[in-house]
């Protein structure tokens, strides 16, 4: 099948690989001549563990290519995938001008009966207004169906090519029958393909992520509750995840959560709910709670230190929202180094994938160091904000070694009390006692 597909960030580069990794001719389309051009030339432009493996295979098969040229782009493909960015407008709601500029284009320049699927996040009703606007524009039949990606940052490549489900939201028998073989390939191991109304799977999306971010919340509320009232909050996650109605996924707390979906998908839904008229109480506490959490680290590190921070230096573990991905966006861990940098903190910051995203944010204003273990040299206390696989047995010696003072602020919860008394490291986690505090 021709496909092309607009937008190629996260979302879009990922699919467009997988849906050429079984065949499909695909052409990537972007503004971005930038990111196209280093596409072309062999460059994969974010982090993604298989992503550069599944580029270059495809491309050298031909059966995958990227161009700037719109026109070119919108030539003969039966097949058009949205995943153009969403972006948060001023109110929260969707920013949806990407979007539907890219559908005003296409509509004026295809030659034929086209299909049109929107992968990107957008508010219920979408759909519908998008269907409007080709009908208005073109002569030829274009069926706009929702097909909302639920891939993770990280495991992006994983879950297109094993997703749990596959979502089709259309008005159209036929086009669904389309979109559906499509993506047979990816669900031999029996994961369902559900064929929805369009508005449903709009919804959808929204709805799995809001519940997500929900869990989040709610055991980092747990976790503040549990840390008031000397609780270790661990015994707790356990207590209640053992129950098979709750499970263990998403109910573990730290520094509240980020990246481009959660965080803008939360507040944009909680715009749809203003503009039906319902009160989004409980999108607006997940939303609340989150702000508040991601404050939390540098909260305690003032407990611990006093008011006055200026002239220490800190060496923060892990900057980007999540392991395994370069990207920064609404990370917690940029509200902390904010919070240090505005207290006269010097902050050291390493990460394995994220620091070429942190320098652009920062500049001079943060170092950034390749080495886990150089960053620490001479700071006064180190900070997790992000559970990359290496930092979960560091070399403690070592790192006692080469901080001024062996303290830890874990805003992800990573080590074994025991292990951490026993090594006479000051510790603090997250909604858990601390350790070798002095009183
Ligand atoms: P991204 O910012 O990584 O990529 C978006 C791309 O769209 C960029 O390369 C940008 O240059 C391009 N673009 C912007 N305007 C364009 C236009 N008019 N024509 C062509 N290209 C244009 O975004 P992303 O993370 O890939 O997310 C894309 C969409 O998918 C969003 O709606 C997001 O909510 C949703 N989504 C994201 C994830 C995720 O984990 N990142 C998961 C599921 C869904």
């Amino acid at each position: 099948m021709r496909i092309t597909i607009a937008g190629t960030g996260y979302v879009g580069l990922v699919s467009g690989a997988c849906l050429a990794s079984t065949g499909n001719r695909v052409v990537g389309y972007d503004i971005d001549e930038g990111k196209i051009a280093s596409l072309n030339a062999g460059r994969c432009p974010i982090y993604e563990p298989g992503l550069v493996e599944l580029l270059s295979s495809n491309l050298k098969a031909g059966r995958l290519e990227f161009t700037a040229d719109l026109s070119g782009a919108l030539e003969s493909p039966e097949v058009v995938f949205i995943a153009i960015g969403t972006p948060p407008g001023a109110d929260g709601s969707a920013d949806l001008s990407g979007v539907l500029g890219f559908c005003e284009s296409l509509a004026d320049r295809v030659s034929g009966p086209t299909i049109l699927v929107i992968k990107s996040t957008v508010p219920v009703g979408t759909g519908d207004r998008i269907e409007a606007l080709v009908k208005e524009r073109s002569p030829h039949p274009i069926q706009v169906i929702s097909n909302p990606e639920f891939l993770k940052e990280g495991t992006a490549v994983a879950d297109f090519l094993r997703p749990d489900r596959v979502v089709i939201g259309s008005q159209d028998a036929q086009a669904a029958q389309i979109l559906r073989e499509l993506h047979l390939p990816f669900v031999r191991n029996q994961r369902p393909i559900l064929v929805m109304s369009r508005r449903a799977a709009e919804m959808c999306k929204y709805a799995a992520n809001a519940c997500l971010a929900a869990r989040i919340s709610f055991i980092n509320e747990i976790a503040n509750l549990c840390d008031a009232c000397g609780v270790d909050v661990d015994e707790v996650r356990r207590g209640m995840g053992t129950d098979t109605r709750i499970g263990f996924q998403f109910l573990y707390p730290g520094a509240g959560y980020g990246g481009s979906c959660f965080p803008k998908d939360i507040q944009a839904l909680a715009q749809v709910a203003r503009r039906a008229g319902i009160e989004p109480l409980v999108l607006e506490a997940v939303h609340r709670v989150n702000e508040a959490q991601k404050r939390l680290l540098f909260a305690n590190i003032k407990r611990r230190f006093g008011e006055s921070l200026r002239g220490m230096t800190c060496a923060v573990w892990g900057v980007t929202f999540k392991p395994e991905t370069d990207d920064l966006r609404d990370a917690p861990a940029l509200t902390l180094v904010d919070q240090l940098l505005e207290a006269g903190v010097t902050v050291r910051a390493h990460d394995p994938a994220g620091l070429e995203n942190l320098r652009r944010h920062y500049g001079q204003r943060v170092a950034c160091f390749e080495d886990a273990y150089r960053v620490l040299e001479g700071a006064d206390f180190l900070t997790i904000c992000t559970e990359w696989n290496e930092f979960r047995s560091p070399d403690f010696p070592h790192l006692c070694e080469l901080l001024a003072q062996p303290i830890i602020f874990d805003g992800r919860n990573l080590y074994d009390l025991e292990t951490v008394r026993r090594l006479g490291i000051e510790y603090h986690p997250i909604g858990r006692p601390a350790v070798n505090r002095e009183p």
